[in-house]
């Protein structure tokens, strides 16, 4: 017996399932392919509050500190690190970008400083180019391991009793007289009194023959992981114009990611996760941006790439909510790139409105009626992501 499905084992889905176990509910897991098999695993993986837009702000904060403790509460690895995160300016017109951003969050209460010295930028990481001119600094924020964090989500979850099924597509969610009543999936038919829609660019397959939707665009981010490196990067490093990011990981590794590019829709379904591949110039364009930053990268060896595709809502921010009319469903999606931070905090607010359809979370900018009463919903531009 269940009570709860939740759809797609990404760092939504898995936080949400871990949570709503951890408060007496049987509930079932479900993933099309296997945990992470998507934006969860594709992504930079940085956990900041640094350059947030003002709503999600409450969220990353409270994520960042559920972060610095979650590797012990789901005794598994993370690999999370606080390590600071620089955004940077590389011309005279970057400059006061990243001034009014630091003048913004540092009025919104977050620690976080403008550093116009050079020597000052190297010092909290040397490995950047003596030609940036200025750069926000947020020592507070830092990244974590994707795949290693979603695994042990999932551990952490199948030990307080939650079913797996992966390798398991849900076709349909059921509902009688405005009551979710289970869901269909290709191998039969699960009864559940809830269900939590956490299935990212493919949510609307489930949510449109219910009559809901969340208007999607979804742009493509090239992704280059090199082979291990000497040590030379602390923080993450973001860009102004949000054109390049990228990190070390634990093991040396520089994991870089473009700015979004147009998807065209081509994806590899046949593996045990769907591939998206980048363009030989998109690769080359993130080489040059990224080492003109960070010039060790020059010289990295490259042994994966990959694309990710990005959720991406008209207005940049997530859906997380239980829309009326319909009991028992509950939505988490179009987190826009940058909704791994927010994953444990994502876990937390859906176990809340499964259980009282309230949490002490400041939500509403996150309702999906935000949406159905525009015709016409406008594609703001994401400046940032990652
Ligand atoms: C390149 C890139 C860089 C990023 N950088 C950052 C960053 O630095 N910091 C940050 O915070 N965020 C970042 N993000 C965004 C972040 O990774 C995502 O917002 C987050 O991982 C979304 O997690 P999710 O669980 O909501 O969705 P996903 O991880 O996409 O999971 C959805 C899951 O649902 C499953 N599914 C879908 N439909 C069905 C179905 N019908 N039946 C069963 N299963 C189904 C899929 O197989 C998938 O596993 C980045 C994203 C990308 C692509």
């Amino acid at each position: 017996m269940t009570d709860v499905v939740v759809v797609g084992a990404g760092i939504s889905g898995a936080a949400s399932a871990y949570e709503l176990a951890r408060r007496g509910f049987r509930v079932t897991l479900l993933d099309r392919y296997s945990p992470a098999a998507m934006a969860s695993g594709w992504t930079l993986a940085g956990v900041r509050q640094s350059g947030r837009h003002p709503a999600e702000l409450p969220l990353a904060t409270a994520a960042v500190q559920r972060w610095a403790g979650l590797a012990d509460e789901l005794e598994g690895e993370t690999r999370y690190r606080r390590n600071g995160n620089l955004r940077l300016a590389r011309t005279a017109e970057e400059v006061p970008v990243i001034r009014s951003l630091v003048e913004q969050q540092s009025a919104a209460g977050l620690d976080v400083a403008l550093l116009t010295d050079t020597a000052d930028i190297q010092a909290v990481a040397p490995a950047v180019s003596d030609r940036v001119m200025a750069a926000s600094w947020c020592p507070s924020d830092g990244s974590a391991d994707p795949r290693a964090t979603v695994l042990s989500y999932v551990a952490a979850a199948q030990r307080l009793g939650v079913e797996m099924r992966f390798g398991e597509q849900v076709r349909r969610i059921e509902t009688v007289e405005g009551h979710v009543t289970g869901i269909a999936t290709d191998a039969g038919m699960i009864a559940a009194s809830h269900v939590v829609v956490c299935a990212g660019i493919f949510g609307n397959e489930l949510l449109e023959p219910l009559g809901l939707a969340v208007p999607l665009q979804v742009p493509m981010v090239t992704v280059l992981r090199s082979v291990p490196m000497p040590a030379a990067l602390g923080p993450v490093i973001g860009v102004a114009n949000a054109d390049c990011a990228g990190r070390q990981e634990v093991d040396g590794r520089f994991r870089v990611t473009s700015g979004l590019e147009t998807w065209h829709g081509d994806i590899d379904h046949d593996g045990p996760r769907p591939a998206v591949r980048p363009t030989m110039r998109s690769i080359a364009e993130v080489v040059r941006l990224f080492g003109e930053v960070v010039p060790a990268f020059k010289d990295a060896r490259m042994d994966e790439t990959w694309a990710g595709l990005i959720d991406l809502t008209p207005d940049g921010l997530p859906v997380i909510d239980s829309p009326a009319g319909l009991d028992g469903l509950t939505v988490a999606m179009g987190f826009s790139g940058h909704g791994f931070c927010l994953g444990p905090v994502t876990g937390t607010i859906v176990a809340d409105l499964v259980e009282t359809r309230r949490t002490p979370f400041p939500i509403t900018p996150f309702a999906l009626d935000r949406f159905t009463d525009r015709k016409q919903v406008a594609f703001e531009p994401l400046s940032l992501h990652g």
